[in-house]
């Protein structure tokens, strides 16, 4: 096991004097990985991939607020929709209308934040600042229709670079677009308060940068191995 209480001790005296949460991201790592940050009182793991995600929740304590974090399919949301309390990564309409409908059978509400493209590689996911203002305009006049999702915030990737300048000044786009979306479409709306940026690499940033959630994988855990 090569898992960090030591950082993860740091990174909570890190993140409280901004209040931020952290989601210890836990994919492909054991069980015994998660109990063992579980046992030193993390309550909040995310995890991208959703068969691995639905196998842990059912072995797992039920207090644990599972956050999903990866690229979801809409055919996927189903499997999700009785247990998960936050989904970072939404980035289109439809899968928005799919959460709402499933959360709907098992009525619930799931928290969603909707996912910015703020990086300079092509390859992230997330809607640009049009498509944002789309999906947020087509929301404001069907938010009736949409009682099982709540809009909770934004969540972005900066580009994977050592140039911090660059990092932050993604970050720091992505927090006046925040800023800027809260004041036009949630001025009275507390929910719509998260803001999901940082990493392992770049999350003192992040936090300097108005991150309310900070998504740490292998600061805590060691390196994955994607081929185990
Ligand atoms: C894997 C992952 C993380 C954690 O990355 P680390 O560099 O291991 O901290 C955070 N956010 C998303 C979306 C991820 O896929």
């Amino acid at each position: 096991m090569a898992i960090n209480i030591n950082a993860y001790q740091a990174v909570l005296s890190q993140l409280k004097p901004f209040s931020a949460q952290l989601v210890a991201v836990s994919k492909t790592k054991p069980l015994e990985d998660i109990e063992a940050f579980y046992a030193a009182g993390q309550r909040i793991f995310g995890e991208n991939y959703v068969q691995e995600l639905v196998e842990k929740q059912a072995a797992l304590p039920a207090d644990i607020q599972w956050h999903f974090i990866g690229h979801l399919q809409s055919n996927k949301v189903k499997y999700l929709a009785p247990f998960v309390h936050t989904i970072h990564a939404v980035d289109s309409l439809k899968l928005l209308q799919e959460i709402n409908k499933q959360a709907a059978k098992h009525q619930r509400v799931i928290n969603c934040l909707l996912q910015v493209h703020i990086a300079a590689e092509e390859t992230k996911f997330g809607m640009d600042e049009q498509e944002l203002q789309q999906l947020l305009s087509w929301w404001n006049n069907h938010q009736s229709e949409l009682t099982h999702v709540r809009i909770a915030g934004l969540m972005g990737m900066a580009t994977n670079t050592d140039n911090e300048t660059q990092v932050r000044q993604e970050f720091h786009q992505l927090h006046q677009l925040f800023g800027s979306v809260k004041t036009t479409f949630f001025n009275t709306q507390d929910y719509f308060r998260e803001l999901s940026i940082g990493m392992s690499a770049d999350y003192t940033i992040a936090l300097e940068e108005g991150s309310t959630m900070v998504r740490i994988g292998s600061l805590l855990f060691g390196e994955r191995n994607y081929n185990q």
